[in-house]
């Protein structure tokens, strides 16, 4: 399994892009950065898109891939919620803000979305995957993948503290999970569901103490004005818990 970070940021920018991550080129997870980092030949590889939820950082590349797709008379695939359907219907796919693509054109319309139910493995083009709520918005999954070579991941999406019920269904092989603010944001990640560093060790205390082991983590989602505070406090975090903790980066590949 090989894992291309395309976007890892909650911020864009010229030097920075919103959440995507291609798994062997057919899956993505969260929408983020599709189009906006992907040649059209590579965009119409895919085979799946899995949105986490409804928070535009995380869906925001969904109408314009759907317009590629639409203008090339195929089909693309997302899976999620139903509060990530409904806020793309109402929303954004909703005739006026854009077409409507999970309607459009009506014999087979250009978003072929398929409801994941949470705890219920899934399979999708030979990967089996998995989505778990996270502590985020109330709808929020993370979603592990695992390769038909048996190969996991797990992505917390974005996720404040408390994932010991989380940890409990799931084991892979990668950790790819969130920290958004430095340490000195706490309450901050605390009222809006995201991480600290400090609260990230907490979590993988937790995860180490349920399961046995600790995987290597990869984390997205920072803020880029705050990245160098962040990138020291995840140090500090990595060589406590003497376990790999790294920042993901735009472009960064990880294989499994
Ligand atoms: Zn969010
Ligand atoms: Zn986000």
């Amino acid at each position: 399994m090989e894992i291309q970070v395309l976007g890892a940021h909650n911020c864009e920018s010229r030097n920075s892009r919103l959440i995507s991550l291609l798994i062997d080129d057919a899956l993505v997870l969260d929408a983020g950065c599709l189009t906006s980092s992907l040649s059209l030949e590579a965009q119409q590889k895919l085979k799946a898109v899995l949105i986490t939820h409804q928070h535009y950082d995380h869906i925001r590349d969904v109408p314009t891939v759907a317009m590629n797709f639409f203008l090339q008379d195929a089909t693309i695939n997302i899976y999620s919620t139903l509060a990530v359907y409904d806020a793309l219907s109402t929303h954004l796919l909703n005739g006026e803000l854009y077409p409507n693509f999970l309607a459009k054109p009506p014999n087979s319309p250009t978003i072929k979305f398929t409801m994941i139910e949470p705890y219920k493995v899934e399979q999708v083009e030979g990967y089996s995957i998995l989505a778990v709520p996270v502590n985020h918005t109330n709808s929020t999954v993370g979603y592990q993948v695992t390769s038909p070579e048996g190969k996991s991941v797990f992505y917390t999406a974005d996720t404040g503290p408390g994932l010991a019920d989380c940890w409990q269904h799931i084991s892979p092989h990668l950790l790819i999970t969130e920290v958004t603010v430095p340490n000195r944001y706490e309450d901050f990640a605390q009222e809006s569901g995201h991480l600290t560093p400090s609260l990230l060790k907490q979590e993988l205390i937790s995860f180490r103490e349920l399961k046995g082991y600790l995987p290597p983590a990869v984390v997205v989602h920072m803020n880029p004005r705050l990245e160098k505070e962040i990138e020291a406090e995840i140090a500090t975090v990595a060589a406590a818990l003497n376990t790999r903790v790294n920042l993901a980066y735009e472009g960064m590949r990880l294989h499994l």
